[in-house]
């Protein structure tokens, strides 16, 4: 199984999280959520420093950090990915987790196009941008963060529509990509789904 990797792209606060999550503690898959690494660079952006110095010096305790999750993060990390330097940089650790041992799921927006365009299963999850505003609401005032529902959609908007149109890696579907819209079906019947078609190509 070493190598066999799956990539789970899509827009933000489509269910990619939840369906990578649901789907690595099934099969037993390493997992990494490739957006704390531009979240990570845009956290220190906002502290001043460049981008491209970020992304050339991440260690793993930059990922653990609270306020990784604010828009306010997501905004400067969606800023900093536009940035062929800072993607460049964060390449090679994304390649080298997708070939570890046992197996990997890495989530993202280029991992089937760019990171990983060998994965064994692709899926591009996708949602209306109301779906996923009210999700990605419900999960901050959740957490205690101060936010509107306005504010949440505009932000999923202008981060769409920045991921899907930059020149480099732009937020696409793999043309082999298994595609699956969680506004019309359950986050269950999308982790279902995956599992169903993981498991027909494991046993392949
Ligand atoms: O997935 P998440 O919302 O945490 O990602 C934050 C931002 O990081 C995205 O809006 C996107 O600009 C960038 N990103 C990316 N490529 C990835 C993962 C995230 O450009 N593979």
């Amino acid at each position: 199984m070493d190598g066999f990797t799956v990539a789970i792209d899509g827009p933000a606060a489509a269910g990619k999280g939840t369906v990578s999550r649901a789907v690595a503690e099934h099969f037993g898959f390493a997992h990494l959520d490739t957006g704390l690494l531009y979240r990570a660079v845009g956290a220190k952006v906002l502290e001043g420093m460049s981008a491209e110095e970020a992304a050339l010096t991440l260690v793993a305790h930059d990922l653990e950090n609270d306020q990784l999750r604010t828009n306010a993060v997501a905004e400067a990390a969606s800023k900093a990915a536009a940035i062929p330097a800072v993607r460049a940089a964060l390449v090679d650790f994304q390649r080298s987790f997708a070939m570890r041992a046992g197996g990997a799921v890495l989530d993202g927006r280029d991992i089937g196009t760019v990171i990983c365009p060998d994965a064994q299963v692709k899926l591009f999850v996708t949602a209306t941008s109301e779906v996923r505003a009210k999700r990605r609401f419900a999960e901050l005032t959740a957490k205690g963060f101060d936010v509107t529902f306005d504010d949440v959609l505009a932000d999923v908007e202008a981060r769409d529509a920045r991921d899907s149109t930059r020149t480099e890696a732009p937020l696409k579907p793999a043309p082999d990509a298994v595609e699956m819209d969680t506004s019309t079906m359950d986050i269950s019947a999308a982790v279902a789904r995956a599992i169903e078609l993981i498991g027909a190509r494991l046993g392949a």
